[in-house]
């Protein structure tokens, strides 16, 4: 068609330059109506549209060898690609397959080709019986018009293994009608193995969790009985001797006395620990202001000595288990006077409601912490203090961190040497359990 425009034009400027030939020749000017001018006129605008198309015959040769290159750069992706990829016409035979699809299943590209997917790498299923290509959600796609995914299936190699696939299965559509669809699936061998490892593993995790806390039950309960008769006769002893023997041994009866006192509140610390989860209540519509009041009156010893003054903003309701609350709040609350400064503990709680659930904070103004120990704290037996500068066990804040994440919330601390210290601790929104 260009040619011929082309052509055309050409015929036309030859014509034009016999005429004006012809003219020169005869000088006889009567058979040709137009002037010279306007011939030279008509030549120049003949010429300027041979010129156009010129141009334009050179812009299409140059998007001809564009395209070219553009689908060779696609069908290079397509090949490099490391996910298998088909597509298929609306009778399920593979109409391109590249390179790392016909790898995975173990073919030649050329073997598929043309090939009923279906039959050939999805006809079983991992235990050998036959999956029906109706049920099949990858022939969905060009039947429903929807995009299909799957990970809980086989892929059957040419040699008769399987390899458990992820396959996404999408309808081509083309002037709005569906006209086949395109597959990409992977191998997930690697995957599928470490989550099965993943899940062996959380399995033994929960059994040696379990058998832990069987045993720190038993070794403090059992240890309980004989600290008790320990005790007893210390304080016997220390009833009918005391003054009978010299200094030495009313302080030594003292420290004995003072050793089985700390050892008793430790095994119970430690008993009370273990049984967080056995000896929980379910979760109920708990008022947390009165999980507080009541966690104030048990530590009202404390705060008369130590003068603290306790003060809280408008505290919420929330699906807890309401003993666990005021344990937390007295283990917090009670830090905070134990671990106050130089001034009267000031503390104070309060609550706000982020997306998801409540935001609980309890901060006060004592000697604060160091933020490298920000998270050890909240590990058993870990102390920053000598007994001797602040009593404990080092169980508190590890008991805390239970009851929160049994709640299914996490707790942190916000704090600096000297500045107080602010303890935050989340309880989501739950329904009734
Ligand atoms: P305990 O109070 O028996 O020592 P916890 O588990 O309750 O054990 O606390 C662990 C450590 O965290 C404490 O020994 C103390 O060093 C630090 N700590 C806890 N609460 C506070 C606080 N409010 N201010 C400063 N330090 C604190």
């Amino acid at each position: 068609m260009r040619f011929k425009e082309w052509s055309a034009a050409a015929q036309d400027e030859a014509r034009f330059f016999f005429i004006l030939w012809r003219r020169r020749r005869d000088t006889d000017m009567k058979d040709e109506n137009k002037s010279e001018t306007q011939l030279m006129d008509e030549l120049t605008d003949l010429r300027r549209r041979i010129g156009e198309l010129e141009a334009r015959e050179a812009a299409c040769a140059l998007n001809k060898k564009l395209i070219e290159r553009l689908n060779h750069q696609n069908e290079l992706v397509l090949n490099a690609a490391g996910e298998g990829l088909f597509g298929l016409n609306t009778s399920g035979n593979h109409t391109f397959v590249n390179p790392a699809a016909a790898r995975m299943l173990g073919y030649e590209v050329h073997e598929l080709l043309g090939k009923h997917s279906h039959s050939i790498w999805h006809y079983k299923k991992a235990d050998g019986s036959p999956y029906p290509v109706e049920e099949c959600p990858i022939y969905a796609a060009y039947k429903d018009g929807k995009v299909h995914h799957g990970s809980d299936e086989v892929f059957w190699r040419k040699e008769g293994t399987w390899f458990p696939a992820d396959y996404t299965s999408t309808p081509i559509i083309e002037d709005g009608k569906i006209v086949g669809a395109v597959v990409t699936f992977k191998d997930i061998t690697v995957q599928k193995r470490s989550e099965e490892e993943l899940k062996k593993l959380s399995a033994e995790l929960a059994r040696s969790n379990s058998d832990l806390q069987q045993f720190a039950y038993t070794a403090s309960h059992d240890l309980q009985e004989p600290l008790r008769v320990v005790a007893g006769f210390i304080n016997l002893l220390a009833k009918r001797y005391k003054g009978k023997f010299d200094e030495k041994a009313d302080e030594f009866i003292e420290y004995a006395i003072e050793g089985t006192k700390r050892m008793q509140v430790l095994i119970k610390d430690l008993l009370d620990y273990s049984q967080l989860e056995t000896k929980s209540e379910s979760f109920e519509i708990s008022d947390s202001l009165s999980a507080l009041d009541k966690a104030v009156f048990n530590l009202r010893a404390a705060i008369e000595e130590s003068g603290a003054i306790v003060t809280h903003d408008t505290l919420p309701s929330i699906m807890a288990d309401s003993s666990q609350l005021i344990r937390l709040f007295q283990n917090l609350v009670g830090n905070a006077i134990k671990f106050r400064g130089e001034e009267t503990p000031k503390i104070h709680i309060s609550a706000e409601q982020k997306k998801g659930g409540w935001v609980f904070s309890v901060k006060d103004n004592g000697i604060g912490i160091a933020p490298q120990f920000a998270d050890r704290i909240f590990l058993s037996f870990q102390r920053l203090h000598s007994r001797a500068e602040y009593p404990g066990t080092g169980i508190g804040l590890a008991t805390c961190k239970r009851i929160v994440e049994r709640h299914g919330g996490r707790i942190w601390v916000d704090s600096m040497p000297g500045n107080g210290s602010t303890f935050y601790f989340t309880i989501p929104v739950r329904s009734r359990t």
